[in-house]
């Protein structure tokens, strides 16, 4: 797939990690004949065969509603619930690519941790355009997960272990396949995983593929300008030390915002290095500082997260070892089940200088 997509350009570095130069080429994409080609690759949904039911969430570039498909099986008409994106309507030329960019690569996915995609409607008279109308998802129930974890500590409830753990494994399962993939998310956070809760049953999957790309830079001096300019849309909180140094991405920095993730898990959501502003926390994670895990976090989560958040990013576990190890920890976790089953969160003293 990757040397599909980004041809001559695709290239290892010597742990075997995707370069983050890769990425940089999603740009050089713009070649009209290849994303053309991946448009005819699509699939297609006929815009008749979707009902919007209602509006669920609004995003960085327009909205997102809950609706009805139509599938045709052979034997019975049934319908599935989808949630069906669309661009706002002055949306610009850049924002139809991220959004062509997003259907392309999940087009090539197809695991049970990343969100379900049904297809494209496209707009009409469209031929040899590069847009789209519509994507067609999944739809997942309880929306994204942050303002699911947000929810417990609006109400004042607690999430039980069992639940946290099984919403980190999931993740975990979800960035393993991308890592064998060789692709990076490099956008890892709460707000871009989503949640489907049933009565017996919470499933996580991995939304929002780094979109943003050309908001990240290789050059400090050009990430500073651009935290000045639009601080909001960098996900500083979620990013490597080398990540904001040098502009490198690796598996391994995806393993960093993963391990920000679970923290996020186990505080129920708060919000990263809480209290500083971005340019503090610039220079806070470029000079060694981590969050420090509560004080309720079982050892072996607490574990993990240290190695998650290690300096030097070749000794950070792969994903496939993350997901080994949490097997391993739920195998024993009879131990801790009880130990912290009730979360307190007033008190958490959140950085470790
Ligand atoms: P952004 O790209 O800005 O992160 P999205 O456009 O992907 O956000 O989504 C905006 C909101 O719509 C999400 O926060 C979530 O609440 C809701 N949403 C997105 N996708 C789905 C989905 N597949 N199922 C249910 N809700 C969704």
């Amino acid at each position: 797939i990757f040397y599909k997509m980004f041809g001559k350009k695709y290239f290892m570095n010597h742990q075997n990690e995707m370069s983050v130069n890769l990425l940089y080429d999603w740009n050089k994409l713009a070649n009209r004949k290849f994303l053309l080609n991946e448009l005819q690759n699509l699939r297609k949904i006929r815009e008749k065969s979707l009902v919007i039911v209602q509006k669920v969430g609004t995003g960085a570039f327009g909205e997102v509603f809950e609706g009805k498909l139509k599938l045709n099986t052979k034997s019975k008409e049934s319908t599935a619930r989808v949630a069906i994106k669309r661009l706002r309507v002055n949306a610009n030329d850049s924002e139809k690519l991220d959004l062509l960019k997003e259907a392309i690569a999940l087009n090539s996915f197809n695991h049970q941790n990343l969100v379900k995609f049904y297809g494209v409607c496209f707009p009409k008279n469209s031929l040899n355009k590069l847009e789209i109308k519509y994507i067609v998802l999944e739809f997942m129930n309880s929306g994204d997960l942050l303002s699911y974890l947000r929810q417990f500590r609006a109400k004042k409830e607690s999430l039980e272990f069992k639940k946290a753990f099984k919403i980190c494994t999931d993740i975990a399962a979800g960035c393993r396949y991308l890592e064998r993939l060789k692709f990076l998310h490099r956008d890892l956070a709460a707000r871009n995983c989503l949640i489907n809760v049933e009565t017996n049953n919470l499933t996580v999957k991995l939304a929002d593929f780094g979109l943003a790309r050309e908001l990240y830079t290789s050059h400090k001096r050009e990430y500073y300008k651009q935290v000045k300019d639009v601080h909001k849309l960098l996900p500083i909180r979620w990013m490597a030390p080398e990540s904001l140094s040098d502009g490198v991405y690796t598996t391994k920095t995806d393993v960093w915002s993963f391990g920000i993730v679970v923290w996020e898990i186990i505080t129920l959501g708060y919000l990263p290095y809480t209290g500083m502003n971005n340019l503090e926390c610039v220079d806070f994670i470029i000079n060694g500082g981590t969050l420090k895990a509560p004080n309720y976090c079982p050892m072996e989560i607490r574990c993990l997260l240290s190695k998650c958040w290690n300096k030097n990013s070749a000794e950070r576990p792969s994903f496939e070892d993350i997901v080994k190890y949490l097997m391993l920890v739920e195998d024993n976790s009879h131990n801790f089940v009880k130990f912290s089953s009730i979360y307190h969160y007033d008190d958490i003293d959140i950085i470790k200088q």
